[in-house]
């Protein structure tokens, strides 16, 4: 039988190995260990039968029964996250105006950086509804009740700059009232991409003072609205100075409402989450209020660790998870010159 002419497997085995050497020595950080393994092997292997072709059918024990390839470590979130709402209302550029429910542009962009260099991430209604979030990670959400014409002329910008998402909860029934958005503001907003907006009920009606009955049709009255000139790809809504039902949510989330807003308030630790829907607890943000003691506020009560702990936890996992990867990256290139010998010294025997 003729035999085509071919490389010599030795050189061919010679050639490949210190191609993936070099690369792996190159590599400065291997993010994918099995990757690599797969590799050697697959290579080894295309070898081998080049060799057996060479000697006959002579068989080499397989590369993973002469050398064990190195471990793979398993990587734990160092600490539990935190979601932090966040409510706002209205804002304004006379500091006299300032209270509870009125902050100043400068301030809200403070309250934003300063938990941004916390390490916080800004967090969407929508990512949060559908539970888009990294495990560790701390988060904050930033709505805005009633539909204040200041959330698109002071807060939008600042969102945009930051690259914050926002949400307005609007009241329907004060749409286009004295410093509320009309439909064509709130239409603008959206189309911002940064902002969604979802309801506050008709006529801002408090579901633990009404019937069930008349708290559903206030709110199917608001969403009507909402639906016709906004069309948002989810339903949401905030309850009205957070007096949430279990009645009223349980009959809203049947109807399909991913998410609703309620705020710390004492009835929030006593009713508790009852009806096994998405609940966004907000804390209130005024004027006066120093954001990171609310984001500690949170935390304490999350039996988190504080901001500072939080940092040193990660800072140490960050440090620990660069040298188990370089440990890693160590012995992978100590498995591939173990590989690269073993193969030398099987060919050796078979020349
Ligand atoms: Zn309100």
């Amino acid at each position: 039988m003729r035999r085509r002419k071919r490389m010599s497997p030795r050189l061919l085995f010679c050639f490949v190995s210190v191609l993936l050497l070099c690369g792996m020595i190159a590599m400065p950080e291997l993010q994918e260990p099995t990757l690599y393994r797969a590799e050697i092997l697959s290579r080894t292997n295309q070898t081998t039968l080049h060799t057996r072709a060479a000697v006959g059918g002579l068989q080499a024990p397989a590369l993973s029964s002469v050398i064990e390839p190195p471990a793979e470590t398993e990587k734990e979130p160092p600490v539990a996250g935190n979601i932090l709402g966040l409510m706002y209302h209205d804002l304004t550029e006379n500091e006299a105006n300032t209270s509870a429910w009125t902050t100043m542009p400068e301030k809200f962009r403070a309250d934003m950086t300063a938990l941004l260099e916390a390490g916080y991430q800004p967090l969407s209604l929508e990512d949060y509804a559908a539970g888009n979030i990294r495990p560790g990670q701390d988060y904050f959400v930033v709505t805005f009740d009633d539909g204040y014409e200041a959330n698109l002329t002071m807060a939008l910008p600042i969102l945009t700059e930051l690259s914050v998402p926002g949400t307005v909860f609007v009241i329907t029934g004060s749409v286009t009232a004295d410093g509320h958005m009309t439909w064509d503001q709130l239409r603008e907003l959206t189309a911002s991409g940064v902002v969604t907006v979802y309801s506050h009920t008709e006529t801002h009606m408090k579901a633990n003072e009404n019937t069930s009955q008349a708290f559903l049709a206030d709110e199917h009255t608001a969403w009507a609205q909402i639906e016709e000139n906004l069309a948002p790809a989810m339903k949401a809504m905030a309850y009205p100075h957070g007096a949430y039902t279990r009645e009223t949510m349980e009959a809203l989330a049947a109807e399909g409402y991913a998410v609703f807003a309620v705020q710390d308030v004492p009835w929030w630790y006593t009713v508790g989450n009852e009806a096994g829907v998405q609940i966004l607890l907000r804390y209130n943000v005024a004027y006066e209020s120093d954001i990171l003691s609310i984001a500690e506020l949170s935390r304490s009560r999350a039996g988190l660790p504080t901001i500072a702990e939080a940092t040193a936890i990660r800072a140490e996992a960050a440090a620990a998870e660069r040298a188990a990867k370089e440990a890693q990256r160590r012995a992978w290139i100590e498995y591939a010159k173990a590989a690269i010998r073993a193969e030398g010294e099987r060919s050796e025997k078979t020349k």
